[in-house]
């Protein structure tokens, strides 16, 4: 085998490697938040198993968008030495560590807030950004329900960034997993961060469930992605969502046709609490 036909299926394999962990990781996080809003809120989800379908389907596709990538630059930090990620924790001193993840978390909402602000205008919307929106509630499957072009925008962000900001693999972990986590809780359709920090004076700057639910509500506000800076800097910030219950198999045998109100429901209710 040619050199040549070696580095591309290495390539190929990393690349490969890289989607399957993406997609178990979604599956898992998704997974498991979606088995705790059962728990904490039965009935959250009633009536949204296609949604839901629908929603694993593309997050599966948009876990190869961002896996194929990821895989090549893997196997190049591997094989030829590229990007900034340093191996050995002493290259930089410890205080770096900290604030590399911020810089990382900083670059990623400032790419986020003005490609997801673009892709609210008329056209990018009904191309690549209705997808998401066609998730009337989210439920926590919906963190990488996006369409291609959406997906292709986000995969970029990491990819690039390596090659600018040094960072440790330990630290690009802690980075991954915030991205992860907070890309399916702030869908997921309740707080569960405590009020006195999202409603405190921290919450004033950071992006939960309660910012984004907001955006899902609105459209044309709180574009941010973890941080309320832009936001709040160009105007677009209108300050945080309220859950709608959405009413159990029971509650809707009992409404027969009538008009729920938010405070009839339980579930999801007592969000933030
Ligand atoms: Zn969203
Ligand atoms: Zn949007």
């Amino acid at each position: 085998m040619s050199s040549l036909t070696s580095a591309a299926l290495a390539i190929t394999l990393s690349a490969l490697a890289m989607t399957v962990i993406v997609g178990v990781r979604y599956l898992i996080v998704s997974g498991a938040f979606a088995a705790w809003t059962r728990s904490r809120h039965p009935g959250l989800y009633v009536g949204l198993d296609r949604q839901m379908r629908r929603e694993i389907v593309w997050s599966l596709a948009s876990a190869a968008i961002y896996g194929i990538p990821a895989g090549v630059i893997a196997w190049g930090w591997q094989h030829h030495g590229w990007t900034r990620v340093y191996a050995d924790l002493h290259t930089y001193p410890l205080w770096y560590l900290p604030v590399s993840i911020l810089l990382y978390l900083v670059a990623h909402d400032t790419w986020f807030y003005w490609t997801h602000r673009w892709m609210h205008r008329p056209r990018p919307f009904r191309l690549a950004h209705a997808l998401h929106h066609a998730s009337r509630p989210p439920t926590a499957w919906a963190a990488m329900a996006f369409h291609p072009i959406e997906a292709l925008t986000g995969a970029v962000v990491i990819p690039l960034l390596v090659f600018v900001i040094p960072i440790h693999p330990a630290a690009l972990g802690v980075v991954l997993t915030v991205m992860t986590v907070m890309g399916v809780t702030n869908h997921m359709g309740w707080e569960m961060f405590p009020a006195a920090m999202w409603r405190g004076h921290l919450g004033g700057w950071l992006i939960t469930a309660s910012h984004h639910q907001r955006h899902h509500e609105r459209y044309g506000c709180n574009y941010g992605l973890y941080f309320r800076f832009w936001d709040r800097l160009c105007h677009t910030d209108q300050g945080i969502g309220t859950f709608k219950a959405r009413p159990s198999r029971d509650a809707r045998a009992v409404d027969r046709g009538g008009v729920l109100r938010d405070a009839d429901v339980a579930a999801g209710g007592d969000a933030g609490r």
